[in-house]
């Protein structure tokens, strides 16, 4: 049993009230997790708000040497990074060490590079010179969801204290387990006390705190449209500054002229890669009906061929889902594409799996075809292991179903001629287009939706610009 605690101040603090914290591939409980309130987050922000003076006052190619260590410690757990993560999230451990352990680490080495090479910007007038200079804003609240956790947890860390503010971080509390190793890590590489402070507990508890708290003057939020839109009434008022990486339902569009001998790895991957719970999967599978037959016989055959199982095993394609109550989530969508009267082309149920792994909250891969476009399940996040498949005639009718849900985060078009793809890309309405992959990122790009997507960009100059305020200096020659 793992006992987490905060890291608030540079200590590690247990408190009475705890949380459980389950291992969703068994059912076995691994952790008990702090089930902090507004007291842990009140102490997190006082230890903030007395590093703020001395973190902000370093130079900024200080701040990323931190960086650069805490990258260099987290870097050698890399393995103990991708065990956690597949223990807390039923993930399986291939992805948790290609994507999850890589990123986390790749973050902090990011920012760090980026900020060093960044150059400020400079505007000439006749008589004038204009500097812009990139301030602190101060307490960063950052929040996070369970699908990525110390990938999205770094992806927030890393430019939040290199632009010298200090954290109040809450990890989600179905994964706790890698924020707690990040926490050890900051506390071994010697870290200033208070820069980072990581409070466990429950969103409506914890997190609201940290959204409320009126000396946190920054949110970044990635999670849930609805969780995002509570979050956005809190710190709106308060003129906080506030970043939201929210849901998505994602199309995938298949131009006719595909190889879909190539392509169909790819859109498998982007339809059920983490089980579908990345916000980027693509759900809604929109096909030209001139390969529909081909398309349908090729992809069932791909996706059947997919194993679900035991999720440290190094030929599970599929682990289990993040928790119970998410997998009946996603069952319930199930039945409902049955009673909206679609067809299940393959999965739909929980594939029969030997002891410990027959009580966990596993769904094999389910294709879903037969619906409308405008169906709930074709229009609602499901996050889950589930694609729904429809036909379209030409590329205006396909442009259309991909932009008719409230959602637009990503989306990608898969063709023979890149440059059609690219036209169609242009034309739909999301932050992020693929063409002819998913899920290919370079970290300088802005990240981030539109619509009930989200509000805001990260990655890149974008990161370093939200986690700090851009002040102009207007000099006029004497
Ligand atoms: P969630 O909204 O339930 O929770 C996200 C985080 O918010 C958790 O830490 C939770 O404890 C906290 N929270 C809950 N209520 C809160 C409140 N009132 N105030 C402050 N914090 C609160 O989301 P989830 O189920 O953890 O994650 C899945 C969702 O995240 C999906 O919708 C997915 O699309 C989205 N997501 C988006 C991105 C992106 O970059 N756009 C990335 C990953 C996940």
């Amino acid at each position: 049993m793992i006992i987490v605690q905060n890291y608030i101040n540079g200590k590690f603090e247990s408190i009475d009230s705890t949380i459980e914290d389950v291992n969703p591939a068994t059912g076995e409980v691994i952790a008990q997790i702090p089930k902090s309130g507004s007291l842990e987050v009140e102490n997190a922000v006082v230890a903030a708000d007395s590093a703020r003076k001395s973190w902000s006052d370093l130079s900024l190619e200080k701040r990323t040497i931190w960086l650069d260590k805490i990258a260099d410690v987290l870097e050698s757990k890399s393995e103990e990074i991708a065990s956690l993560e597949s223990l807390d999230t039923g993930k399986p451990i291939s992805l948790a060490r290609a994507v999850d352990a890589s990123r986390s680490v790749a973050n902090f080495r990011f920012f760090a590079e980026f900020a060093r090479d960044y150059k400020s910007e400079k505007f000439e007038m006749d008589d004038a010179i204009n500097h812009v200079i990139l301030k602190p804003v101060g307490i960063a609240g950052l929040i996070t969801p369970w699908n990525l956790p110390l990938y999205l947890l770094s992806w927030k860390i890393a430019p939040a204290i290199v632009m010298g503010n200090t954290v109040v971080a809450k990890p989600s509390e179905l994964t706790p387990l890698t924020a707690n190793l990040l926490a050890e890590v900051i506390h071994e590489v010697g870290l200033p006390a208070g820069v980072v402070n990581i409070v466990h507990g429950l969103g409506s508890e914890a997190g609201q705190s940290i959204v409320e708290h009126p000396k946190v003057n920054l949110i970044s939020f990635t999670g849930g449209t609805m969780t995002g839109r509570k979050v956005a009434e809190t710190a709106s008022p308060m003129f906080k500054k506030l970043s939201l990486e929210l849901g998505g339902k994602n199309a995938t569009i298949v131009l006719d002229d595909t190889n879909l001998d190539d392509a169909i790895p790819g859109i498998a991957r982007a339809g059920f890669l983490n089980q579908g719970q990345v916000c980027l999967c693509g759900s809604r599978i929109l096909v030209s009906e001139k390969i529909w037959d081909e398309f349908i016989d090729k992809f069932v055959t791909f996706v059947k061929g997919m194993k679900v199982g035991d999720p440290s095993s190094e030929d599970s394609d599929l682990g289990a889902l993040v928790s119970f109550a998410h997998r009946d989530k996603v069952e319930s969508y199930i039945h409902l594409a049955q009673r909206e009267g679609g067809e299940i082309l393959c999965g739909g149920k929980s594939p029969k799996l030997s002891s410990p792994f027959d009580k966990g909250a596993f769904l094999e891969p389910t294709i879903v075809s037969n619906l409308s476009h405008m169906s709930r399940t074709a229009t609602e996040e499901i996050f889950g292991p589930v694609v729904t498949l429809h036909s379209f005639k030409t590329e205006d009718e396909a442009i259309e179903m991909a932009n008719c849900t409230d959602y637009g985060l990503a989306g990608s078009v898969w063709t023979g001629d890149t440059q059609r793809g690219a036209r169609i890309a242009e034309r739909l309405e999301t932050g992020m287009v693929w063409v002819n992959t998913w899920l290919h990122r370079d970290l300088r790009v802005p990240f981030g939706g539109i619509k009930d997507s989200g509000v805001g960009r990260e990655g890149g100059r974008w990161s370093l610009g939200f986690f700090s305020e851009a002040i102009n200096i207007c000099v006029k020659e004497s």
